[in-house]
């Protein structure tokens, strides 16, 4: 088969038909902007809880990262534990840890109880040390990792990471073996399902162009005009991740948008597919300016890395099949002669932290900043802050008749990322166009060199 620029996961999945001929409802609760696991996890939640939800997206649903990625569902953050203990202390940082593994728990627990069919695996995550000094901080963070949050990961000595992987140019490895494998457009397309199963309403082709706020029948709430008309609504959770847009400009100042591609080979035989990764792990190196890959449950080579820094357009696309197929060959000399099928990129989010944010801004409720582990953070981020949402409502309404906020007995869902600092561009040098990201790219690839 000739190259396909195309996503090779919307080959495999079907996402629900919305009717296009709907006429946009004209007042809801809550309007979610950006229907992604974030924005369709918090429709899901929200309407459970009895909300009238619509879920506003400019193109399709999942069109974002959501459909496009590596369907890792790893735990941990970009940053290491040291750095999160440095900034944050230990506390806060052993809440956060919690919190990544207990966003493995809820993508399982969502995928069981609404039944998608999405090839979810614990297979656990691989760690792959480039350099000989990457590897001694993996040893470093597991006995921190195991002493301050009681969670064992395993260390692989170059001399046993055959067992692990195909490929003998690491200095060894990392094992998580909670982390878990998935079908994300398939996972997608199942959260949309079950949003729409529990009452949201999906409104695809709805560009949000503006948020203002404005009462109606003496109530507080927001108009947003979009390309299909205007929308009242109580509450607004933005859930734009790396397409966030001028509509919030606020967090648009806040996020950059960052290029990512993958490449999939043909389908491989058995037993090259199982010397490749014999354990089906999902994996990534520890280079900056990363690889990641793993096999397709059809097991062909799915192989990922910032190609370009700059998101995905046709020229971007094209240039990543070569660079990405001369990565995985270094990689992967076995994978010279397969052929590359497909090529696609997608967006994703940082925060100048490199950190995820939630929680409100200008008075709507945000999920984003998941740099690249966003498949179980959204995922979680957009449960949370919905439940967040429904304390909150809840406290309001007792308040409005004459109660405490405390008399709901209702606490705060616990959320280590809501309410930590969200630094914008250092001296404000940043007004949503990512002028830099040359600049930033180049600055990466010194430090894989130097570090
Ligand atoms: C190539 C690639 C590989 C990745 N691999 C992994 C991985 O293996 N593991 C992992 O954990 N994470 C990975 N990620 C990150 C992960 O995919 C994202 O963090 C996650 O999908 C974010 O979900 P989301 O719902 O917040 O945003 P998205 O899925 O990006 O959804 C945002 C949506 O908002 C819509 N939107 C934006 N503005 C507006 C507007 N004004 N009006 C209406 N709609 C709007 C967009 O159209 C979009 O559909 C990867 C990302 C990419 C791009």
């Amino acid at each position: 088969m000739p190259l396909q620029e195309h996503n090779y996961w919307l080959t495999t999945t079907e996402f629900p038909a919305i009717d296009a001929s709907r006429p946009l409802p004209e007042v809801v609760d809550v309007a979610v902007i950006g229907a992604g696991f974030t924005g369709l996890s918090a429709a899901r939640t929200l309407a459970k809880h009895g909300a009238r939800v619509a879920v506003l997206e400019s193109q399709t649903t999942g069109w974002g990262a959501s459909s496009r990625n590596g369907g890792m569902v790893l735990t941990g953050m970009k940053l290491g534990v040291s750095q999160l203990m440095r900034k944050y202390g230990r506390e806060l940082t052993r809440r956060m840890y919690a919190a990544s593994l207990a966003t493995i728990d809820c993508v399982e627990q969502i995928i069981r109880e609404e039944a998608i069919d999405c090839n979810f695996s614990r297979c656990g995550h691989l760690e792959v040390a480039c350099k000989a000094k990457h590897f001694a901080d993996y040893t470093r963070q597991a006995e921190i990792i195991e002493v301050e949050f009681n969670h064992k990961l395993r260390v692989v000595e170059k001399q046993d990471l055959a067992a692990e992987i195909g490929s003998a140019i690491y200095h060894g490895g990392m094992v998580d073996e909670i982390s878990a494998g998935c079908n994300p457009a398939r996972y997608v397309a199942g959260l949309a399902r079950a949003a729409l199963k529990a009452g949201a309403e999906i409104c695809e082709h709805t560009r949000v162009q503006s948020i203002e706020r404005e009462s109606r029948n003496g109530e507080p709430g927001w108009k947003l005009s979009t390309s299909r008309g205007v929308i009242w609504a109580h509450e607004v959770f933005v859930a734009t991740s790396g397409y966030t847009s001028s509509a919030t400009p606020a967090l648009q100042k806040k996020i950059i948008p960052i290029g990512s591609f993958i490449i999939t080979t043909e389908v491989l035989p058995e037993p090259l597919a199982r010397e490749l990764s014999p354990r089906n792990r999902m994996i990534y190196d520890s280079k900056n300016y990363l690889y990641y890959y793993r096999l397709t449950p059809d097991r062909r080579m799915l192989f990922g890395g910032r190609a370009a820094f700059f998101p995905e357009n046709d020229q971007t696309v094209r240039r990543s099949a070569e660079i990405l197929r001369r990565g995985m060959i270094g990689v992967y000399p076995q994978l010279a002669d397969a052929r590359v099928e497909y090529v696609w990129g997608g967006t994703l989010d940082f925060a100048f932290d490199i950190m995820p944010h939630a929680g409100e801004l200008d008075g709507m409720y945000y999920a984003v900043g998941y740099a690249g582990h966003g498949v179980a953070m959204a995922t979680y981020q957009g449960q949370k802050i919905a439940e967040l949402m429904v304390s909150d409502r809840m406290a309001a309404e007792l308040k409005a008749e004459g109660g405490t906020a405390d008399a709901t007995g209702n606490a705060k869902p616990e959320n280590p990322f809501v309410g930590i600092p969200f630094p914008g561009a250092p001296l404000g040098m940043y007004n949503g166009n990512p002028w830099f990201l040359p600049l930033a790219g180049a600055w990466y690839k010194f430090l894989d060199w130097v570090s």
